[in-house]
Parts: structure tokens; C-alpha cells; sequence
């Protein structure tokens, strides 16, 4: 399954709650990064669209691509065209290894921006109400109310992303509501298990 939500919604405290019950939790962000690392493909496609200038010591230099696609949208979407499909096929292999018994929770932050609602069977998103999105994201960020606003304006908007939901988890009470909700998302993906 897919799991999604705003800047600060709850995505990580979720999955960590479901790793714990045996999910193997694949997490978009940790494979963007990987597949960047030294002596990837992903980096000798970035090397060969954006030049030396974006790699010091071998490794990405990523200030410095940063400042090249935060000027440039077509530089974004290239870069976002080198990183995603190879994230879709780690992910892809990581769930072909975990085998067809396993509960496996793909984690990605930015599901309903990349449109890829279709690719899973089932789309769970944290949803927060949006006082308590900005005060977590300043606390934990250390944003001014400002900062905290611009970030979550520019995502998808919530009604888009609860739009795209099957499952919706609403983590705008305390942690410990969380509990019910996950114990029944839990017997979900139990039942959903093949065999
Ligand atoms: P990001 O996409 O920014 O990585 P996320 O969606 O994974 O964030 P978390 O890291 O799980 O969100 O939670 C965001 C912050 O809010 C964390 O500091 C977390 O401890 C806190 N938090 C999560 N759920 C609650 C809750 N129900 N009540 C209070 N604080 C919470």
C-alpha cells in the first residue's frame, strides 16, 4: 500500500507504528538518497545533465544542485526525471523481495503531487487539521508560522490529497488516538494478504 500525507502530518510516526507490527516500510526519501549515492547510475545521469559543478569528491554535491533547480523548473523536472523511475524501480525490487506475504507499506511524501494513486491497491493518508500541521512543523523545524505556512502551501492541497485516500488516518488528536485507528488499518492488510 501507499502511504502519503503533508509536511508533518504523521507519515513517519505511522509507519514506524506499523514496522513495529512486522510491515516492511519503504521509504521514498531514504531511496532518493540512495540512488544518488557514489558510483550509481543515478549520479552519472545527474554528472552527465548538470556537470562537474554539482559533484565534489565524487558525491553529489547537493547545495549546489539545489541552487540549480530552485532558478530553474525544466532543471527540476530533469532531475526529477533521473530520480524518480529509478525510486519506483528500487522500491519495485524491494517489494519483490520481501515476497507476496509480506504487509508492505511504501512510504511517499509526494504520492497525489507524482500522480501515482493508481499504482497501488490502496492509498492510506495521515491527515492533520491544519492549526496542528503548522504548530508540529514550527516546533519540530524551529519555522516561523511564515516559513511553516509556505511549506505546506506548497504541496498538494488537503482536499486533493483525502481525495486520493481509501484509508483515511486522522492524526490530528493526540498519539494515542492514533492506536485504534492503526489497530483497525492493521486488520485491513491482514485480511488483504494473499492466501
Ligand atoms: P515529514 O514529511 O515532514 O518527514 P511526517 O509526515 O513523517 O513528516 P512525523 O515526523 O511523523 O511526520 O511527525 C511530525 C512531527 O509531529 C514530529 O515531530 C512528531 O513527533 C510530531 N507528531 C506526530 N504525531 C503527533 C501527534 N498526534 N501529536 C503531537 N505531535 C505529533
Amino acid at each position: 500500500m501507499g502511504l502519503t500525507g503533508g509536511i508533518a502530518s504523521g507519515k513517519s510516526t505511522v509507519a514506524d507504528d506499523l514496522a513495529a507490527r512486522g510491515a516492511v516500510v519503504i521509504d521514498a526519501d531514504v531511496l532518493a538518497r540512495e540512488v544518488v549515492e557514489p558510483g550509481t547510475d543515478g549520479l552519472a545521469a545527474i554528472e552527465a545533465r548538470f556537470g562537474p559543478e554539482v559533484i565534489v569528491d565524487g558525491a553529489l554535491d547537493r547545495p549546489a544542485l539545489g541552487r540549480v533547480v530552485f532558478a530553474d523548473p525544466q532543471a527540476r523536472r530533469d532531475l526529477e526525471a533521473i530520480i524518480h523511475p529509478a525510486v519506483r524501480r528500487r522500491a519495485a525490487e524491494l517489494t519483490a523481495e520481501a515476497g507476496s506475504d509480506a504487509v508492505v507499506v511504501q512510504v511517499i511524501p509526494l504520492l497525489v503531487e507524482t500522480g501515482q494513486q493508481d499504482a497501488f491497491d490502496l492509498v492510506v493518508v495521515v491527515d492533520v487539521d491544519p492549526d496542528s500541521q503548522r504548530e508540529r512543523l514550527q516546533q519540530r523545524n524551529g519555522f516561523s508560522a511564515d516559513e511553516a505556512l509556505a511549506r505546506i502551501a506548497a504541496q498538494a492541497s488537503r482536499a486533493d490529497r483525502l481525495a486520493a485516500a481509501d484509508v483515511v488516518i486522522d492524526n490530528s488528536g493526540s498519539p494515542a488516538e492514533l492506536g485504534p485507528q492503526l489497530d483497525r488499518l492493521w486488520s485491513m492488510l491482514q485480511e488483504r494478504r494473499p492466501g
